[in-house]
């Protein structure tokens, strides 16, 4: 498979070259310039197939000849000591928890992935890179977690200073070694900045190989679409009828990957697209304009995007008809109040906690059968994206209650933070960089 930006026509890359790129140089986002046939392969997996198995296979099926099956293997191996859990709520609605990773949100499996074909890539070639990532909170943890002690890397997060949460700011700044956290007198909106002029810094890549690990990162993307895959094998022998998937979305990665596997011939029938009240792709599908504009904070905070990137990527795979594009996907909108009702009414339901981001999932997947009259044979899948306890005071808000941290979260917060203070311009960045990093 190659790879092109969803700007320009011309010039197809690599696998490789896509990963260290981040984004294309004409500011568009990678994507695939053919659509691979993998309906067989898809239909040959069973309950009992393990998710390394599959992420193996796909990885080699998609990426060869450029990726060889040992180096897929090894890839994933490296990559994946998590799985997800497909857990049935009733006979029509099943969650597919994607939290059971190491930063306990779904963000680990693209991170991971990510981490594993670069450290691959940078073996081969016998190069260092240095990873420069600006981080609200969630990303972050996610990349650090993936890059912790592996060869041939150095992580630098910039985070806004008393702009993440405490257990976010933990999961950043008490890993350690090859992990260095840059707390930014200022904004998420300075962290980025800071980032994207050091891409472009003469001096800075002169003397360094920089690199990112942004959610856009074609490496992050493309192994999110192995789980719809997944679940899929999970119930497929049981499956009369139809399967869609509801994808709680924000900047609409996840949803892009889901996508992509129906596109390579995983057979969903629909995919619903829940959004809180950062709405500009549901409007779209329901209007035809698409009207990006600043985000408004809500209680799902990691979904809080008024202009989402992978619209470039859903439109290329569109033809940027909206037609097209209603045909497979469904919009749904859902409030902050909603959100706490759901989140209480899935407590109560189903004795189980669920976090703001899953809430939006099940609420647009309650909806979405109602509407659709989707039939006792009909399965819905909700993506789980994060683990309840990362976002406690809102599930105690909702429900009274408050569910149990998990053994790594309660280890990080047990943790001191280390982090080094910079203010928020490209000066204090690039002397940190140079003296911790160049030879000369
Ligand atoms: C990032 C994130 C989302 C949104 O995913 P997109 O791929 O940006 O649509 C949803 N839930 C959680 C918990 C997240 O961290």
């Amino acid at each position: 498979m190659k790879f092109r930006s969803t700007r320009a026509m011309a010039g197809d890359v690599s696998f490789k070259e896509a990963v260290f790129a981040g984004l294309a140089a004409d500011g568009g986002l990678f994507h695939p310039t053919s659509i691979p046939a993998l309906g067989q392969l898809i239909a040959s997996f069973s309950p009992e197939s393990r998710y390394t198995d599959i992420a193996k296979a796909l990885t080699y099926h998609l990426l060869e000849p450029e990726i060889s099956r040992e180096s897929a293997a090894r890839i994933i191996d490296n990559a994946y000591d998590f799985s997800p859990v497909l857990r049935p709520l009733d006979e029509t609605l099943s969650l597919l928890e994607l939290y059971h990773g190491p930063s306990y949100a779904f963000k680990d499996f693209g991170a991971f992935f990510l981490a594993s074909c670069m450290v691959e890539f940078l073996a081969e070639d016998n190069r260092q890179a240095i990873i420069l990532v600006a981080t609200s909170g969630d990303t972050g943890s996610a990349v650090a977690r993936a890059f912790y002690r592996k060869d041939n890397v150095q992580v630098v997060i910039l985070y806004p200073s008393g702009r993440v949460s405490n257990l976010q700011e933990k999961q950043l700044t008490t890993l350690g070694e090859n992990i260095t956290a840059l707390e930014v007198g200022g904004t998420f909106d300075d962290c980025q900045r800071m980032v994207k002029e050091a891409f472009t810094d003469p001096e800075l890549n002169r003397a360094l190989n920089l690199t990112s690990a942004n959610s856009i990162n074609l490496g992050r993307l493309v192994p999110q679409s192995y789980y719809y895959v997944y679940a899929y094998a999970q119930i497929r022998k049981q499956l009369k009828g139809d399967i869609y998937f509801c994808v709680p979305s924000g900047n609409f990665g996840n949803l892009t990957a889901g996508v992509y596997a129906w596109q390579w011939g995983l057979p969903a029938r629909g995919f619903v697209a829940s959004t809180n009240v950062n709405d500009v792709v549901p409007e779209y599908l329901k209007t035809g304009k698409f009207n990006p504009r600043p985000s408004i904070p809500t209680l799902s905070n990691a979904m809080d995007v008024g202009n989402p990137s992978n619209m470039e990527r859903l439109q290329a795979v569109f033809g940027g008809g909206r037609k097209q594009m209603s045909s497979v996907l469904h919009g749904e909108v859902v409030t902050d109040r909603e959100t706490l009702e759901t989140i209480r009414e899935i407590k109560d339901r189903f004795d189980l906690f669920v976090d703001p981001h899953t809430a939006v999932g099940y609420l647009g997947a309650s909806r979405f059968r109602q509407k659709r009259g989707i039939r006792r044979e009909d399965r819905i899948i909700v993506l789980a994206t994060a683990h309840p306890a990362k976002f406690l005071e809102t599930v105690k808000r909702a429900t009274g209650m408050e569910p149990e941290l998990p053994e790594g979260l309660r280890e990080a917060l047990s943790l001191p933070k280390k982090s080094i203070p910079v203010n928020g311009t490209l000066d204090d960045l690039k002397k940190f960089l140079l003296s911790r990093f160049s030879r000369s």
